[in-house]
């Protein structure tokens, strides 16, 4: 048992704001079915490349407009300090308590000049610290299999481990399906004196062809079983969706047993993969 295991687990759903109109009222029907099993709270990623910003904010103010304790995310790398104070104190106005606060990706093409003057994750959380003291509860990401532009994995430890000095408060990992890699990732953070809650984040398979190119951006590993399995499922949707259902609430199970002290399903805006897995662990619904 792992020495994160605490009385009251943490759970938490994640969406993405959708680009049109339409997509938010589907948004809408799905946040429903999610919230009546009482997630602690929902966040709302972030696009860095800047169109879908507003709408970020948007679906923020509805998820609070129905009670639902809501998190943006917010991204530093393409934004200017100032600019990221201003949203801030639009969020502190609108009663927000927590954030997710990241790097952020470039869109592919943009150059080294779309920097901005926040490079990382730790001088962000470190800027909010700064300007808004203890207001904002921070969740930030951690790599259980390693961030793919990470010099090597002890690096990138070292980074996390900024993140935690700059006042980060618990972190979401990036998804996986290798239980082992989770637990070695917290034995290593716990050796270095990291004590803040790293919850799994968990992305439930329902599409291989979108979760292989995902999985190959981002860094997350598809072991070889799971990945020949569903190859083999071709375009049968249903038994991916079977055996993806399987496979991920037995690893959320695992992840639980062996003491994760909750888990951040990335629900893809589609509440039913995430409210099967929810009912195969038995959680209260
Ligand atoms: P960082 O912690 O800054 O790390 C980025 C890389 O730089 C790592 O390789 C790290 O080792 C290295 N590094 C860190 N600090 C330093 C330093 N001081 N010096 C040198 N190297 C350093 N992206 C979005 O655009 N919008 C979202 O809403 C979003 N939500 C996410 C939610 C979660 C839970 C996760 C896991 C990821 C999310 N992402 C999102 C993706 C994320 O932005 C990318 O993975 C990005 O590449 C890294 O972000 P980070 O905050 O982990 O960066």
């Amino acid at each position: 048992m792992h020495s994160q295991q605490t009385k009251q687990k943490l759970f938490s759903f994640e969406l993405f704001p959708p680009k049109t109109e339409e997509g938010m009222e589907k948004l809408k029907t799905q946040v429903k079915k999610l919230a009546r099993v009482n997630p602690l709270y929902v966040s709302v990623t972030f696009g860095a490349g800047g169109s879908t910003q507003h709408r970020t904010v948007q679906s923020v103010e509805w998820l609070a407009s129905q009670g639902i304790e809501a998190a943006p995310h917010i991204s530093c790398i393409s934004s200017s300090a100032a600019e990221i104070v201003e949203m801030l104190k639009r969020y502190k106005e609108q009663g927000i308590r927590r954030l997710v606060a990241l790097r952020g990706d470039l869109p592919s093409g943009a150059g080294p000049g779309g920097r901005g003057e926040l490079n990382y994750a730790n001088e962000l959380v470190a800027l909010i610290r700064r300007e808004f003291g203890d207001h904002f509860h921070i969740e930030v990401a951690a790599y259980p299999e390693f961030h793919p532009q990470a010099a090597n994995a002890r690096a990138d430890l070292n980074n996390f481990k900024r993140k935690v000095e700059a006042g980060a408060d618990a972190a979401i990992t990036q998804y996986f399906y290798n239980a082992d890699a989770y637990f070695h990732f917290l034995d290593s953070c716990e050796k270095m004196g990291i004590a803040i809650p790293i919850v799994p984040g968990i992305m439930p398979i329902t599409n291989f062809s979108s979760l292989s190119r995902f999985s190959d951006a981002c860094g997350a590993e598809i072991p070889r079983w799971i990945r020949k399995r569903l190859e083999a499922y071709a375009d049968d949707v249903e038994s991916i969706r079977a055996f993806g259902i399987e496979v991920v609430s037995e690893l959320c199970q695992r992840l639980l047993e062996q003491g994760a002290p909750g888990l951040h399903f990335y629900t893809m805006n589609q509440s039913a993969a995430t409210l099967k897995i929810w009912h195969n662990l038995g959680l209260p619904e």
